[in-house]
């Protein structure tokens, strides 16, 4: 009798951002959690020298002969994410074996939860196999595919909270040194996370447009290597010589920063009511300097303001949709879950998905 293949599974978290949004890109902080959700994949050797690869949420079965990976482009499809890790694998000189990647994955897609990163890192396992790499070249290769096969100019934020997740704490990550300190959630609040159900089209090009945006601002300060090493003193030495649309997104990068390491301080002295005013004070940031928000999301956080046991509430990932994130007295959690999702609806005819999400671990093989 033939035995059955051997099944290695592999897991990634999606991530949810505290605060710190759109810094990653300018070398500045974040401070993310990975998630109780995320990709499984399961592998198993095939005969036939190629990557297969199939999706229980996406239709498709792909399949990539091994000796044409080093050297595909683009497909366009789902299979970007997965391929483009494969590329960088045989790019750091490791061999690809005959594999299937069945994918299945909790994270809902586009709502700023990071679905793209969980692939990527559950996959980079899989492909990788016995082959081990350092955790944070783990993180970096997915983050390069993502940036140079799938053409997003993304941060690394997502694939190093992916990897990097612990139980219990947030991850202060320096984006430039890409090192973390672990950040201890006080008792006394939970992690909300309200989806808005939006994704406005907008989203991607818009993203490309801030990252342009941020290196035009950053073009007024020579000998500085991101925004990240701009003050505000300087911001505001320089205003008067800069055009509006560059000056607001500095402004809200370096105060975004800022609020990180003041966030650290909070969350650190256990004072919650300053981490929930350095959240909303990022939402209006986001809203008003950095013009990533949307409706939906601002009406999620002004309603969620005005709930008792709300300490904060902001938009959370790179915006045009997806989820805010609020930190709410677990006393009040269950009214606050009904009042924002009867208001929610009443409002936008929507129902928004609710989760509460506790810091969890990063990726791993499962068995
Ligand atoms: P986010 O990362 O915020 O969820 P992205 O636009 O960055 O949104 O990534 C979403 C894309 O990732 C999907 O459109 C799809 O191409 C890919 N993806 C995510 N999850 C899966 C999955 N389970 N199966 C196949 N592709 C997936
Ligand atoms: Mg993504």
């Amino acid at each position: 009798m033939a035995r059955a293949p051997r099944i290695k599974h592999y897991h990634a978290p999606g991530r949810v951002n505290l605060i710190g949004e759109h810094t990653d890109y300018n070398a500045g902080f974040v401070m993310p959690i990975a998630i109780a959700v995320g990709c499984d994949v399961r592998v198993s050797s095939i005969r036939k020298k190629e990557i297969r690869l199939t999706s229980k949420q996406f239709a498709g079965d792909l399949s990539f002969p091994l000796n044409s990976i080093a050297d595909m482009t683009k497909t366009g499809t789902w299979a970007d994410y997965v391929m483009g890790v494969a590329k960088e694998i045989l790019a750091l000189g490791f061999e690809l074996k005959p594999s299937h990647l069945a994918i299945d994955s909790s994270v809902p897609t586009g709502s700023g939860l990071s679905s793209s990163a969980a692939l990527e890192v559950s996959s980079a396992l899989a492909l990788l196999g016995d082959n081990e790499v350092p955790k944070v070249e783990l993180a970096r290769l997915c983050q390069r595919a993502e940036r140079e096969f799938v053409g997003m100019p993304c941060g690394i934020m997502d694939q190093y909270a992916s990897v990097f997740g612990e139980a219990h704490k947030a991850i202060m990550l320096d984006c430039r040194s890409t090192t973390h300190k672990l950040v201890p959630i006080p008792d006394g609040a939970e992690i909300v996370v309200v989806n808005s159900m939006v994704k406005h089209e907008l989203g991607s090009s818009a993203y490309r447009n801030r990252v342009a945006e941020c290196q035009q601002a950053l073009s007024h300060f020579p000998g500085k290597p991101a925004l990240r090493d701009v003050t505000l003193g300087e911001l505001e030495r320089t205003a008067a010589k800069m055009e509006e649309i560059p000056l607001a997104r500095a402004r809200h990068v370096i105060l975004e920063d800022l609020r990180v390491e003041n966030f650290l301080v909070a969350a650190e002295d256990g004072d919650l009511p300053m981490m929930g005013k350095l959240m909303v004070e990022s939402h209006r940031s986001l809203q008003h300097d950095y013009e990533v928000s949307c409706e939906e999301l601002d009406s999620l956080v002004d309603t969620a303001l005005t709930i008792d046991g709300v300490f904060g509430s902001r938009m959370t990932g790179g915006g045009f949709g997806g989820c805010t994130v609020n930190l709410v007295d677990p006393e009040f959690v269950d009214a606050f879950e009904r009042e924002i999702s009867a208001r929610y609806q009443e409002q936008w005819k929507l129902t928004p998905a609710i989760y509460r999400f506790s810091p969890s671990a990063g990726a791993r093989r499962v068995e």
